[in-house]
């Protein structure tokens, strides 16, 4: 069971990751608030179950986090891009390996990496560096309280809202309200 209300509608583990500072456009609130947190969130986010998470990743993720907000807004600052890459530096993919059931059927095992949840990390890195090179359309949430970030894969690249779930139905039954109100 989750313990937080983390929202995975940003479309990329580096965009889920900028929207566990929620509620941007209204003060902020942080999800990512101890080291259970995160390592909630990179379990759910299916980046590591392993590794301790420390106060010092903690750190590193919301510094990271803010970099890649900025970055995949468009703001490219040398030190953001420092810090992407330098944690993109430490994303380390074990080799696949082949091993054998006991009834000798042939399964794939993947190491655990070393540093797990700094290897975690640095996917989010990585992640946030090749959907920059895809030059999608990361968009913020329309709606005015919302500030949620999305990948905009709509085929007119007009997509407004981070869910229809969510903000889409609220605006359409406010729309639907303000029209009656006029009639
Ligand atoms: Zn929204």
């Amino acid at each position: 069971m989750a313990r937080r209300d983390w929202i995975w509608d940003g479309g990329r583990a580096s965009v889920d990751l900028v929207n566990t500072l929620r509620d941007r456009k209204t003060g902020a609130r942080e999800l990512l608030d101890d080291t259970d947190a995160l390592a909630e969130w990179l379990r759910l986010a299916k980046l590591t179950e392993h590794g301790e998470v420390t106060a010092k990743h903690l750190d590193a993720i919301r510094g990271l986090r803010e970099a890649v907000d900025r970055v995949l807004r468009g703001e490219l600052a040398d030190a953001d891009i420092a810090v992407l890459n330098a944690w993109a530096a430490r994303h380390h993919q074990p080799p696949l390996q082949l091993r054998l059931t006991p009834q000798r059927e042939p399964v794939a095992y993947v190491p655990t990496p070393e540093d797990a949840v700094a290897s975690a990390l640095g996917a989010v890195a990585v992640d946030a560096i090749e959907l920059l090179l895809e030059s999608p359309t990361v968009r913020i949430c329309a709606a005015e309280t919302c500030g949620l970030r999305f990948v905009d894969r709509s085929p007119a690249r007009n997509r407004q809202w981070c869910s229809m779930a969510r903000c889409g139905n609220r605006a359409k039954a406010r729309q639907h309200y303000a029209r009656r109100k006029t009639t």
